[in-house]
């Protein structure tokens, strides 16, 4: 496997490997993402379609229309495959997926993904319990079902809540540990309007060190991701400022990604981004 870049301090950062196409719940073809990054010249442009989520069986009708369709994981490789021969030389263009991790269910090193032979696999949670319909329960779900989730599995404690999402990750990172972990504190999200979560408290510290200490002793990169500060959902990137620092601390990896679901995107944020990890000492 070719090697993933990763941010060593210099000015120009070039490369995205979290990139959503009209494969699952991106708006335009792979091609027009490719024109961006050529017309921004950048050197890496990674796809990374959301995995399928056959879960529970028959779902496709359900909640999972923002992933790729089990029976298109074929054409989606030989698409991305056959653009990175058209433009080799000229732009780096790797095969990827973001892959859910859901305890039991699925994860990074489910067979059929390896048999894709993908170059790199983003590793993330959205899903922190489950729906009374049995479909996954995402953290970044419209503010009024996030609410009634955690009303209803967590008994109203956010802080519960908040320690099963972040357990999760530190179970995929040791049981099947992806190259990159996707938006590590995504479970912030709902944070900008509904203001539930204090990033400061001493508990939700923990929990996030807890899962960095994890992180430092495996081989995962973490992202900075600007997708949803890109599209307004939030103020700040993906991970906070504070989890940079610690990231930095335990010289974790960091690489830089847009999580673009347009092309115009593929870039979105970028120079905030390493303003933001110059903070963290990076
Ligand atoms: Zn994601
Ligand atoms: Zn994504």
């Amino acid at each position: 496997m070719k090697q993933l870049p990763v941010f060593d301090g210099h000015n120009s950062w070039k490369h995205t490997l979290h990139t959503h196409s009209s494969f699952c719940d991106g708006k335009q073809a792979p091609e027009k993402y490719v024109a961006s990054a050529l017309d921004k010249q950048m050197e890496v442009l990674g796809f990374s379609s959301h995995a399928p989520i056959p879960y529970p069986p028959g779902a496709d009708a359900l909640n999972v229309f923002w992933c790729l369709k089990t029976n298109d994981i074929w054409s989606y490789t030989e698409t991305i495959n056959n653009l990175k021969t058209i433009h080799a030389g000229k732009l780096d263009i790797r095969l990827g997926l973001e892959i859910d991790y859901i305890p039991h269910v699925m994860g990074p090193n489910h067979p059929v993904f390896r048999a894709m032979q993908l170059d790199y696999c983003i590793g993330s949670v959205h899903a922190a319990g489950t729906n009374p319909d049995g479909t996954i329960w995402t953290v970044d779900c419209e503010p009024d079902k996030f609410i009634e989730g955690i009303n209803r599995m967590f008994g109203g404690s956010v802080e519960r809540a908040a320690n099963e999402y972040l357990r999760r990750i530190r179970e995929m990172v040791v049981e099947q540990p992806p190259d990159i972990i996707g938006h590590i504190d995504l479970f912030k999200k709902n944070n900008t309007s509904l203001d539930f979560l204090d990033e400061s408290a001493r508990w939700y510290r923990n929990a996030v060190y807890e899962t960095l200490d994890a992180v430092a002793a495996s081989d995962c990169i973490i992202e900075l991701n600007t997708g949803g500060m890109a599209r307004g959902y939030v103020d700040q990137p993906y991970p906070s400022l504070f989890v940079l620092k610690r990231c930095r601390e335990l010289h974790i990896p960091v690489m830089i990604n847009s999580d673009a679901h347009h092309p115009d995107a593929v870039m979105a944020k970028f120079d905030y981004a390493i303003e933001l990890l110059r903070q963290a000492g990076f």
